[in-house]
C-alpha cells in the first residue's frame, strides 16, 4: 500500500529544513483544560482499557454534541468511539462492503479511503469535483451508481478542496441515496471548520436520512489534538454496530485517559473551536493573497485548515515536481493534490494543497521563502 503522502512530505520537510505546509496538523496544542483533564484521569487510575464502544462520559458528550448543534436525539447504541476517524473510517468500509461491492467517492479523495476500499476488496467509483468551485453534480454521483454500489462516501467540509457543500449538493446525494436504497458514510471531522457563514449541514439532518447515514467525526481537528486520536461515528444502531464489530478486530479500544478528556471538551470547550474558526478565517486570507502575488491560481476554501492554488503558470509537468522544486529551491513543504486523484487523471495534476494552521510566524517565513526564489521549471 505505500506510505501515506502526509509522512512522506513531512519526512521531506525534516531532512531538507524547510517549512511544513504539508500535513494537517496544528502548530499549537488545544484548551489547557482538557490537557489537565488528561492527566486527572491518569491519576485517577484511567489507564487500563476502556470499553470497545466508548467510556460512557464521551458517549455521552457526543450524544449531547449532535443534540446541541444539529438537533439530533441519539442513543447510547447509535454511537461508537474510535480511535481517530481513521478507524471510523476503516471500521465503516470493512464492517459494511463485501469484496467486489462498489463504493461511490468524490475525487480528490482524503488518503485513507482508498487504502481501505482496497482493504475490503472494493472497487472505487470516484465522481470528480472540478475546479474552479469543486461543486458535486448529483447527476454525476447517479452516474456512478451500478447494481454492486454498497455505499457513497461523503466528506464535506472537503479535504483537500475545503468545499463546504450546500444543500442542493446535499439533497442531490439525498435523493440518489434514498432511490437506489444506499447506505451514505460521511466524514465530518472539519465540521466546526467553516468560513465565511458557510455552515456546515450534516447529511444525517436531511428528510428521511438518519437511518441510512453514517457520520464520522473526530477530536482532532476540532479541538486541536491530531496526535490524541478519538474519533467517533454516529448513526442508526445497525451501521454503527457494524462499525463496532470492526473495530473489536482493528484496535479494540484506545486512548483511555483521553476520552474524559474530549467529553470535557466536547461540554465546557466550545468557545475554542469558536476562536479556532475565526483565527484560521484570517490565516486563511493572509496565505491566500501570499500564494496568489506570487502568481498562483488560488481556490479559496470555505472550511477545513487547507487552501488548493493552480501551479500550471509555473510550467512544471506535475505538482509532484513543482512540490520537489519548492522544497530544493525555497525549503518549503507543501501537498501535491494529485495524489488524491485516480492515477493518470488530469484533473488535479496542477493542484497543490497548502495547510494554514500554523502560527502566523510560519506562514510569513513560509512565502518569505517562496518570494526569494524562481519556482518556474527548468530553473
Ligand atoms: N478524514 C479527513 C477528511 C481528514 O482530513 C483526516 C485527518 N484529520 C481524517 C479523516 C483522520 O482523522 P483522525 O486524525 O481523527 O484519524
Ligand atoms: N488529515 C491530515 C491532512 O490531511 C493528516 C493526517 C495524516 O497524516 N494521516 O493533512
Amino acid at each position: 500500500m505505500g506510505s501515506t503522502i502526509f509522512a512522506e512530505m513531512s519526512a521531506l520537510a525534516v531532512r531538507t529544513g524547510s517549512v511544513n505546509l504539508g500535513q494537517g496538523f496544528p502548530d499549537r496544542s488545544g484548551p489547557a483544560s482538557v490537557v489537565e483533564a488528561v492527566h486527572d484521569a491518569m491519576r485517577a487510575g484511567r489507564n487500563q482499557y476502556p470499553p470497545g464502544h466508548g467510556a460512557p462520559e464521551l458517549v455521552e458528550a457526543v450524544i449531547g454534541h449532535q443534540r446541541r448543534h444539529y438537533g439530533l436525539e441519539l442513543t447510547a447504541d447509535q454511537v461508537v468511539v474510535t480511535t481517530g476517524a481513521t478507524e471510523a473510517i476503516a471500521g465503516a468500509l470493512l464492517g459494511l462492503v463485501d469484496p467486489g461491492d462498489e463504493v461511490v467517492i468524490c475525487e480528490p479523495y482524503y488518503d485513507s479511503y482508498r487504502a481501505m476500499i482496497q482493504f475490503a476488496g472494493a472497487v472505487r467509483r470516484p465522481v470528480t469535483l472540478r475546479a474552479p468551485g469543486f461543486r458535486l453534480v448529483a447527476a454525476e454521483v447517479e452516474a456512478a451508481v451500478t447494481d454492486r454500489t454498497k455505499l457513497i462516501l461523503l466528506n464535506s467540509p472537503h479535504n483537500p478542496t475545503g468545499r463546504v457543500l450546500d444543500e442542493e449538493e446535499l439533497a442531490g446525494v439525498a435523493d440518489v441515496a434514498r432511490r437506489h436504497d444506499l447506505v451514505v458514510v460521511t466524514d465530518e471531522v472539519y465540521e466546526h471548520l467553516t468560513f465565511d457563514g458557510h455552515a456546515h449541514v450534516p447529511l444525517a439532518t436531511l428528510p428521511g436520512m438518519f437511518d441510512r447515514t453514517l457520520t464520522i467525526s473526530s477530536s482532532g481537528k476540532t479541538f486541536s489534538f491530531t496526535g490524541w486520536k478519538i474519533g467517533w461515528a454516529t448513526g442508526p444502531a445497525d451501521l454503527v454496530a457494524a462499525v463496532e464489530g470492526a473495530k473489536n478486530w482493528l484496535s479494540y479500544s484506545s486512548g483511555a485517559p483521553f476520552q474524559p478528556a474530549i467529553a470535557h471538551a466536547l461540554e465546557h470547550e466550545e468557545s475554542f473551536h469558536r476562536e479556532l474558526r475565526d483565527d484560521l478565517a484570517r490565516k486563511r486570507d493572509f496565505l491566500c493573497e501570499g500564494l496568489e502575488a506570487l502568481g498562483m491560481e488560488v481556490h479559496v476554501p470555505q472550511g477545513t485548515y487547507f487552501v488548493t492554488t493552480d501551479v500550471s503558470s509555473f510550467g512544471h509537468a506535475d505538482g509532484i515536481a513543482f512540490c520537489a522544486a519548492m522544497a530544493d529551491r525555497a525549503q518549503v513543504v507543501a501537498i501535491p493534490t494529485q495524489v488524491f486523484y485516480e492515477d493518470g487523471s488530469p484533473h488535479g495534476r496542477h493542484l497543490i494543497r497548502w495547510a494554514f494552521c500554523k502560527e502566523q510566524d510560519v506562514l510569513v517565513e513560509g512565502l518569505r521563502r517562496l518570494q526569494g526564489v524562481d519556482l518556474r521549471a527548468g530553473r
